[in-house]
């Protein structure tokens, strides 16, 4: 029998529960070698643990250095931490990769999108660095180091040598921060000089979001500090059918925790609508992170058949099947 991959599986909260079936009902039926141990974390969590990231969810991760997670909802302007932040950076997930290509049979407004978003994923104002001065002045630090600038930067360069992808365009606000974005794109300079083979550009993240909209094949790998990467990924994701289609994957030195871009989704929890298909191509990325290529490419096939066919899709993409029809339609093309 072939040795299956112990991988660690966090179903998340909100609409996560739904596609993390989904998804673990197809790896099912295509005989993928993956053993799952499930963690959870989150609210749901925080009266019985005390804490919305338990250390055992952590340890989990860090023993089984691979995990499949689904969205956790973060109180917006009050409450607890992001759980997604907290564990990136207590694991160390310091690359965030977010490929953006258009899938056949899903429609949108452009044909041939080819985009790999590398975000760093540990520090800018994602650090938590922020106070409140008084009732109404309030303060976030933005804080960019040139150790993690150029190591995202040579993900970036490396990422696009082992996928022959022609050109590496770094993504700033230097004109304004100076000193930070400034700081970075002298990193992410430097590292390119180790790369003559790799184009280099730089772009303000303002402009690039015009140009993306109007011509996105001319871009090929962008590599942003965190917020301008967290951003810039949804607006991939629209190029080309929407958060509903989008993978995602965070790497780190030790492990590497593979969710789609979207979050928790609240309004569509438990109405059994969500596309499970962003998850389901974040687990294809961590098949092929496994070295289980046949399998993913596999359930690739399956899930562009359904697309293709355009008889079984979710709401997002113009159908009205359930979640659940939707992941059986793909186990059916398997
Ligand atoms: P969201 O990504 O959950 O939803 C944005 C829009 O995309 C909504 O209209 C939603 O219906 C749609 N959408 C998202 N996923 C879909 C899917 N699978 N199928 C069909 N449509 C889909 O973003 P939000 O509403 O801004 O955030 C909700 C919560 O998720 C917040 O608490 C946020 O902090 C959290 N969040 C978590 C993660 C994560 O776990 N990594 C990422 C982003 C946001």
């Amino acid at each position: 029998m072939t040795k299956k991959h112990l991988v660690t599986l966090i179903p998340g909260d909100g609409i996560g529960p739904e596609i993390t079936r989904a998804v673990t009902d197809i790896l099912q039926a295509a005989q993928a070698p993956i053993e799952w141990e499930e963690q959870s974390a989150g609210a749901d969590v925080l009266e019985k643990e005390g804490t919305v990231l338990p250390q055992r969810v952590l340890d989990s991760i860090a023993q089984n250095a691979v995990a499949l997670k689904g969205p956790i909802t973060t109180p917006i302007g009050k409450g607890f931490r992001s759980v997604n932040v907290a564990l990136r950076k207590e694991l160390d997930l310091y690359a965030c990769v977010r490929p953006a290509k258009t899938l056949p049979g899903v429609k949108s407004r452009y044909e041939k999108v080819d985009l790999v978003i590398v975000r760093e994923n540990t520090e800018d104002l994602y650090a938590g660095i922020e106070r409140k001065i008084d009732e109404d002045t309030a303060e976030s630090i933005k804080r960019i180091t040139r150790g993690a600038s150029e190591r995202i930067a040579r993900y970036a360069f490396e990422y696009a040598v082992k996928n022959n992808r022609r050109k590496v365009t770094a993504v700033s606000k230097a004109n304004i921060c100076k000193f930070s974005d400034g700081l970075f794109l002298e990193a992410t300079r430097a590292v390119a000089q180790a790369y003559p083979q790799v184009t280099y550009e730089e772009v303000l993240v303002d402009n690039l979001c015009m140009q993306l909209v109007i011509n996105p094949e001319n871009y090929d790998v962008f590599v942003l500090p965190n917020l301008y990467g967290d951003i810039v990924s949804d607006l991939a994701a629209g190029l080309t059918g929407g958060l509903g289609v989008a993978p995602g994957a965070n790497i780190g030195v030790k492990a590497a925790v593979f969710e789609a871009v979207h979050g928790s989704s609240p309004a569509l929890a438990g109405q059994h609508k969500a596309n499970p298909t962003a998850l389901l191509l974040s687990a294809c990325l961590m098949l092929r992170h496994l070295g289980e290529t046949a399998c993913a490419q596999r359930v690739e096939n399956a899930l562009t058949a359904v697309l293709t066919e355009g008889k079984v899709l979710t709401f997002d993409l113009g159908g009205n099947a359930s979640t659940e029809a939707f992941a059986q339609a793909v186990i059916a093309h398997l």
